[in-house]
């Protein structure tokens, strides 16, 4: 251990001061500001992998991110930061300035899904990639923010970075949701998802419908006695389809509002006419066309038989303007990556108010994938572009 990296662009005489010291001595966390030189400090990749291994081996399903929460607090008692906790969320900070960056990813993960052949709570390093549970969602994340509120350089005196390691992402809960509304003002918020260090600047919404068909029931062999649910419901179903195909309106970032019929669920027995099916309908929402306005379509469409037991609809549609000053500097940090949508929900909803966007390492399709992994270099990449927009936004 023992990772020491201090480089300085200076021209000798007045080499670095800044050293950053692991473990067990402080991080000074002064940097060389006081000339027009400037000292710049990196994590290394060891110390990055270090962390996320350690967090591999911590159980961390959502609802039970106390060890996770243990070792922030550790880490960031050890480094000298300041930090508040409330619940299992806490928040970490630099600085006493105005100008304030919030990063803000999540401690939990699924549980292991049946497909793993590895054991997810032992790291395994190979051919350059650490494979194990959360390491990729969002481990690569929580590292590489924790790495760049360490190390970035920039004025304590008139801005301030925020770290919030946050739970309960993955369910509905405690987590950032609540915990937003306990952080003090911030002027953007880089919410940390795997999007292969791309720029997210919008989300769809989405809705769940827990829908009823009901008829009556018979006995099979007399079926005209009875009203078949079944039938009932299959005509309402094909309603849904036809209306998803009907949708013409269009968002240049998020495509279309989407409408998928994904459970079914009807009749008791062999012998029996169906009195009652149930099933659900998915929707992901544009702006042109929101949960709202898309649940209104759905209930118009639907027969008198069918009605909605339960509307979920926890996360809603959200764009940011490629123009912000948030985005701006993501894309000077990370010249190579593409500025899009993000594929699923996130925490970054629940930033209502300032600037925002969605970036992180890792890939997707490893996200609550069997045997998950991550590149290590990734989790340096992502590293140094997180270091980069914390620096750019609050120079
Ligand atoms: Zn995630």
């Amino acid at each position: 251990m023992g990772g020491i990296v201090a480089q300085s662009a200076g021209n000798g005489d007045d080499a670095t001061r800044v050293v950053l010291l692991f473990p067990g001595r402080r991080l000074p966390l002064k940097f060389n500001t006081g000339s027009a030189m400037k000292a710049s400090v990196s994590v290394p990749q060891d110390q990055l992998i270090d962390w996320l291994c350690r967090l591999v081996r911590i159980k961390r399903v959502s609802g039970n991110e106390h060890e996770a929460v243990e070792f922030f607090k550790q880490e960031f008692s050890r480094f000298g930061l300041q930090f508040k906790q409330s619940g299992r969320n806490l928040l970490a900070w630099r600085g006493s300035g105005k100008k304030t960056l919030l990063f803000n990813t999540h401690t939990d993960t699924v549980p292991a899904n049946k497909g793993w052949t590895l054991d997810p709570h032992d790291p395994l390093r190979k051919d350059g990639r650490v494979h194990g549970l959360g390491a990729n969602d969002a481990g690569g994340c929580l590292v590489g923010m924790f790495g760049a509120l360490l190390s970035a350089d920039f004025d304590e005196s008139r801005a301030t970075l925020m770290f919030a390691p946050t739970c309960e992402e993955e369910v509905a809960g405690d987590g950032f949701e609540k915990f937003v509304h306990e952080i003090p003002h911030f002027d953007a918020c880089v919410t940390g998802e795997p999007t292969n260090c791309e720029i997210c600047i919008a989300e769809r919404g989405m809705f769940k419908l827990d829908l009823v068909t009901k008829g009556k029931s018979a006995h099979a062999a007399r079926p005209w006695q009875g009203v078949n649910a079944a039938y009932l419901a299959a005509r309402d179903i094909l309603k849904i389809e036809e209306l998803y195909e009907g949708f013409t309106e269009r968002d240049e970032l998020l495509g279309r509002t989407t409408l998928a019929v994904v459970m079914l669920n009807g009749g008791v027995a062999r012998n029996v006419i169906p009195s009652e099916v149930k099933w659900t309908v998915d929707g992901r929402t544009i702006p042109q066309l929101d949960n709202e306005a898309t649940i209104a379509r759905v209930e118009k469409a639907l027969s008198e038989h069918t009605k909605i037991e339960q509307k979920r609809a926890r996360f809603g549609v959200w764009t940011r303007s490629p123009k912000d000053e948030l985005v701006q500097c993501a894309c000077k940090a990370a010249p190579k990556s593409k500025v899009g949508a993000f594929g699923g929900v996130s925490d970054a909803w629940w930033n209502q108010k300032a600037q925002g966007l969605i970036l992180g390492p890792g890939l997707s399709e490893q996200s609550h994938a069997a045997d998950e992994w991550i590149e290590e270099k990734e989790v340096m990449r992502g590293y140094e572009i997180y270091k980069g927009i914390a620096e750019k936004f609050l120079a």
